[in-house]
């Protein structure tokens, strides 16, 4: 699939939707998006948002209240001080990426009576630039994950290192695929592995050709974002 990185948000978002398979979900990834540009990708049905940083997502939240039906999706790495914060601004957190920081989140979930669905972060190739389990830690944590009463655990959430060509990318993805499958074989009660949140603006394509349920797109719908 060809992406023409061109036209207005909307026609970019009717574009990359109408490519979609319907088992695939659009984030639209709003860091440093402003909210007119936020307005118009909801005006194009636009209703899952993703932000990387608690606080940017608070101020938008308040600007954008008057939007009923708008689920807000975490998709930066977060800071154990600000766990409780994001509790309260997100239904989704993509970037769970240690077993400290779910396990403080399904506490503070239990004391908030909140059950946000997550995804665990996992990195497959070494990357100091990421954080995330690799494989075999994982699945070491798994039982203890399983212990988590609040968190709703819906699968595996990853991003490539820079630098891969498209068949490494591909490989990557599918790896990441086979791992929450293992993951769902194993018949966790508390661990579902239903859906995989990969594929980013450069990627996307080979993300859905390995299976991906949520991609998560910015400078594609909204152009480049300040360095
Ligand atoms: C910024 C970001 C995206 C979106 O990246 P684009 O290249 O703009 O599509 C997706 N996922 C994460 C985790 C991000 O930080």
């Amino acid at each position: 699939m060809t992406v023409h990185w061109a036209g207005t948000i909307s026609e970019r978002i009717a574009q990359i939707k109408s490519s979609l398979p319907d088992s695939v979900r659009l984030i639209a990834v709003t860091k440093q998006v402003p909210i007119e540009a936020m307005r118009e990708a909801y005006a194009a049905g636009i209703r899952d948002f993703g932000e990387s940083k608690v606080q940017e997502a608070e101020i938008k939240q308040r600007e954008l209240a008057d939007l009923p039906d708008v689920v807000w999706h975490l998709i930066g790495h977060l800071q154990t001080n600000k766990a409780q914060k994001a509790l309260q601004c997100f239904q989704w957190i993509h970037s769970v990426d240690s077993l400290k920081l779910a396990l403080r989140l399904d506490r503070l979930a239990a004391s908030l009576t909140l059950e946000p669905q997550i995804c665990l972060q996992v990195k497959l190739l070494p990357d100091p630039d990421k954080y995330g389990w690799t494989a075999a830690e994982l699945l070491a944590d798994l039982a203890e994950l399983n212990q988590c009463q609040y968190l709703q655990i819906k699968g595996l959430m990853t991003i490539p290192p820079t630098g891969l060509s498209e068949v490494e990318v591909l490989e990557l993805f599918e790896q990441n695929r086979q791992l929450a499958n293992k993951i769902q074989a194993q018949n966790w009660q508390r661990i579902q592995m239903q859906d995989l949140s990969m594929g980013m603006s450069g990627d996307f394509p080979l993300a859905i050709q390995a299976g991906t349920t949520m991609i998560r797109l910015g400078r594609v719908l909204f152009g480049d974002r300040q360095a």
